[in-house]
């Protein structure tokens, strides 16, 4: 279905870089945002109102579709190809191994950073100092362990980050 024109992007709804879509397994979609449409005040507030339907583009095309939210789920972004949007196409030139292998790392960098704060919580909550030593120094392990792995992702991994 053809969406409205209008639109308002959501990153919190939509945080992923493409979608799946139901109606249309074979290829990879953008999402654009919430579709939106005049109401009886638009002419005068400038507003729209959201129809609760989402506007998304196929890679490589800009049609925009009027799509249910239901039938549009994250898609990972090695499963498809970032020039074509084929899924299981991999003519981009992504390094599917080395995508995956930066994608842990950042994984493992968000495990400890949030062990960090916890850490940072549990040694200001404690009145006991030989307690409270003990979380700082994790903590201090925990900043140590996220530098070294941000670096690596930085130096090694730059190709796949985009
Ligand atoms: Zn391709």
């Amino acid at each position: 279905m053809r969406a409205r024109q209008h639109y308002e992007t959501d990153d919190q709804a939509f945080p992923a870089e493409a979608y799946s879509v139901r109606q249309c397994p074979g290829v990879a979609f953008y999402v654009l945002g919430w579709e939106t449409a005049p109401d009886e005040d638009t002419e005068w507030s400038g507003m729209e109102e959201r129809t609760g339907r989402v506007v998304a583009v196929m890679i490589g095309d800009d049609f925009k579709h009027s799509l249910d939210p239901a039938d549009v789920t994250p898609l990972a972004r090695e499963a498809y190809c970032g020039v074509c949007g084929q899924v299981g196409c991999a003519h981009d030139g992504l390094d599917r191994e080395r995508y995956r292998e930066a994608q842990e790392l950042k994984e493992e960098i968000a495990v400890q950073e949030r062990r960090l704060k916890e850490c940072l919580v549990l040694a200001h909550g404690c009145r006991r100092g030989y307690v409270s030593a003990n979380y700082r120094a994790e903590a201090r392990q925990c900043v140590v362990r996220i530098r070294t792995m941000r670096e690596k992702l930085k130096n090694e991994f730059a190709d796949v980050e985009g």
